[in-house]
C-alpha cells in the first residue's frame, strides 16, 4: 500500500495553486487529476478576468481572496513574464434601477477598499469607449485579463519543481477514514489503485460535493450540494469594438453578459447563465439573447458579426436569503474528519483568487493540521 502525506484531489487552477504552496515546505504531496491533462474543466472555461473585488460582501472570503489574488496575479505575471493586460472595467447603468444598483456596488467596492473606483457620466464613458452608450458607469482600474492556462502552467511548474507529484488520468472514487489516515481508491490509467494519506484536500471543482460525500459528509444538511450553472460565450468576429471590459450591473445568477477582450484584443460576449443537469461545453444558446443584452449598452452591436465561441459551467452553491454564497474552504475536524479540507463552490472569482487561496489553505494546513498531528 502506497503512503503519502497530502493528497490534493483535482488538478485545476485551485488544486495546483495549493500544491505549489504546500510543496515548498512539505514532502509527499500528490495531486490526482481524473482527466489526461491538468486544467481541462472550469479552469480553462472562463473569462480570464482578474477581478477587482468590487462585487463581494465585505468580510467574505470572495472579497478578501479576490482582492489579495488581484495584486498577487499582477506580481506573478510580472515576475514570470506572463502576458496580462490591466485594461480597467466599466460597469454601466442605463435606467434608474440600474443606477441605484450601481451606487450600491460603488459603496460595496469602497467598503472593500478597492482602489481607484470612480463614477463616470455619459460623456466620460464615450471618451473612453466610443461604442458604449450608458447614463453612468463605475470605472475600475484594477480589473484586467490573463490567459488562464498561463496561470495553470505556472502553478504546475512551481509544484513539480518542488518535487510534488501530479498524477493525471487518476480518479478518486472512494475515501475511507482509517485510524488517523484516509484510504483513497479509484482508477489510475485504467488500473485500480489505493493510497493512504494523512491529509486530503478536496479541490474537485464541479465534483467537489461528490468527493465530500465520499468522505461521509451529508452534503444536503451542510449546504454543500452543487448546482451546475452553465454560461455560453459568443465572439465578435474580426472587429475590436471595445478596449476595456464592459459589464452591465450584475443580474442573478451570473454577473450579466459582458464584453471581455482577450490578450489579442478579440472581444468575447458572455457568459449568460442557465442551470443544467450534466456537464458539457457545447454552446447551446441563441445569439439573439446575447445581441439583446449587449444592445442595451452597445447599440452598434447589430453591425458586428458574432459566432458561438465557448462555454463554462459554474460550481454554484444554493444562495442564502441575501442572494449570496461564499466560497466554502473548511477543515472538517469538527465533523470528525481531522486533516480533511474541503473547497466547494469555488466559482468566480476563483481564478483571480487562486494564488491567495493557495496561501490561505497552506496556512490552514500548517496551523491546524501539521502542528496538531
Ligand atoms: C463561465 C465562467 C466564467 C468565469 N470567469 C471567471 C473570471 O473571469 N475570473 C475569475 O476569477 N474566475 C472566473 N470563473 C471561475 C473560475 O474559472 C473557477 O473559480 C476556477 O477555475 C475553479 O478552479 P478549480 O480548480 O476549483 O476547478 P476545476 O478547474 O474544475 O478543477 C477541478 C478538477 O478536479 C478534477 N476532478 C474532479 N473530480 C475528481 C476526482 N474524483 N478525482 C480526481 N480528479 C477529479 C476535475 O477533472 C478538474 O480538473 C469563471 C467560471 C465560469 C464557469
Amino acid at each position: 500500500m502506497e503512503h503519502s502525506n497530502i493528497v490534493i484531489i483535482g488538478g485545476g487552477v485551485i488544486g495546483l495553486a495549493i500544491a505549489a504552496e504546500l510543496a515548498i515546505n512539505n514532502e509527499g504531496v500528490f495531486v490526482f487529476e481524473k482527466n489526461k491533462m491538468i486544467g481541462m474543466e472550469t479552469s480553462s472555461h472562463n473569462s480570464g478576468v482578474i477581478h477587482s473585488g468590487i462585487h463581494y460582501p465585505k468580510g467574505s472570503l470572495k472579497a478578501r481572496l479576490s482582492i489579495e489574488g488581484n495584486t498577487m496575479i499582477y506580481e506573478l505575471c510580472k515576475r514570470h513574464h506572463i502576458p496580462f493586460k490591466k485594461l480597467g472595467k466599466l460597469t454601466v447603468a442605463n435606467n434608474e434601477n440600474e443606477i441605484i444598483e450601481l451606487e450600491r456596488l460603488m459603496k460595496n467596492g469602497e467598503d472593500n477598499n478597492v482602489e481607484g473606483l470612480k463614477f463616470l457620466d455619459r460623456d466620460a464613458i464615450k471618451s473612453l469607449e466610443p461604442e458604449i452608450d450608458a447614463q453612468r458607469a463605475i470605472y475600475s482600474p484594477s480589473t484586467g485579463i490573463v490567459e488562464p492556462f498561463d496561470l495553470i502552467n505556472l502553478f504546475y511548474r512551481q509544484t513539480v519543481n518542488n518535487k510534488a507529484e501530479i498524477v493525471t488520468g487518476t480518479e478518486v472514487s472512494s475515501i475511507r477514514q482509517i485510524d488517523s489516515e484516509y484510504e483513497l481508491s479509484g482508477l489510475s490509467s485504467g488500473e485500480p489503485f489505493t493510497i493512504r494519506s494523512k491529509t486530503v484536500i478536496n479541490c474537485a471543482g464541479l465534483h467537489s460535493d461528490k468527493v465530500a460525500a465520499m468522505a461521509g459528509l451529508d452534503i444536503d444538511k451542510l449546504g454543500y450540494r452543487i448546482q451546475l450553472c452553465k454560461g455560453d460565450y459568443f465572439r465578435i468576429n474580426g472587429s475590436k469594438p471595445v478596449r476595456m471590459l464592459v459589464y452591465p450591473v450584475p443580474s442573478f445568477p451570473g454577473l450579466g453578459i459582458h464584453l471581455t477582450p482577450d490578450i489579442s484584443g478579440a472581444v468575447k460576449m458572455g457568459p449568460n447563465a442557465y442551470y443544467v443537469d450534466s456537464i458539457d461545453y457545447m454552446v447551446e444558446s441563441n445569439k439573439n439573447e446575447f445581441m439583446d443584452s449587449v444592445r442595451r449598452f452597445m447599440p452598434s452591436i447589430d453591425k458586428y458579426d458574432i459566432s458561438p465561441d465557448m462555454s463554462g459551467v459554474r460550481p454554484q452553491l444554493k444562495k442564502d436569503k441575501n442572494g449570496f454564497r461564499d466560497f466554502i474552504i473548511s477543515h472538517e475536524a469538527d465533523k470528525g474528519l481531522f486533516g480533511f479540507i474541503n473547497l466547494i463552490g469555488i466559482e468566480s472569482p476563483g481564478l483571480t483568487s487562486s494564488p491567495a487561496i493557495g496561501k490561505y489553505v497552506s496556512e490552514m494546513y500548517e496551523t491546524e493540521v501539521k502542528s496538531e498531528s
